[in-house]
């Protein structure tokens, strides 16, 4: 079991108090968006994440770990998810389809 504390998602929308609202806005627009879960505590910045994510949303921190720096641009190609050797990134659907009685 991870705790939160290893678990960095900084664009998870699960807490969002508007989250129908957004949901439904981007849906009209034909957008979607993915959320890069790192568990910071498993990585050993290799970089492998970072090099050949196709779309750049990685930068690098001090230590050389992964930063979701423009999650926006994420097409959930899950390159990072499959090839990170440690299991330290997973994709998520931001606004995952559910039902509005389990919120
Ligand atoms: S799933 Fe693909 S586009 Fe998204 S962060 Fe990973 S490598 Fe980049
Ligand atoms: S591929 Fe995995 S271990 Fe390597 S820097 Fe990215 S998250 Fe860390």
């Amino acid at each position: 079991m991870v705790s939160g504390k290893d678990r960095e998602s900084p664009e998870t929308a699960d807490d969002s108090p508007d989250y129908w609202d957004r949901k439904t806005e981007l849906q009209k627009k034909g957008i979607k968006l993915f959320s890069q879960i790192i568990y910071r505590d498993w990585c050993k910045a290799c970089g492998i994440c970072v090099a050949f994510c196709p779309t750049r949303v990685y930068d690098r921190d001090e230590g050389g770990k992964p930063l979701a720096a423009r999650p926006d641009d994420c097409t959930s190609c899950r390159f990072c998810e499959l090839h990170c050797p440690d299991f330290a990134i997973t994709i998520e659907d931001r606004y995952p389809d559910r039902r509005k009685e389990e919120r």
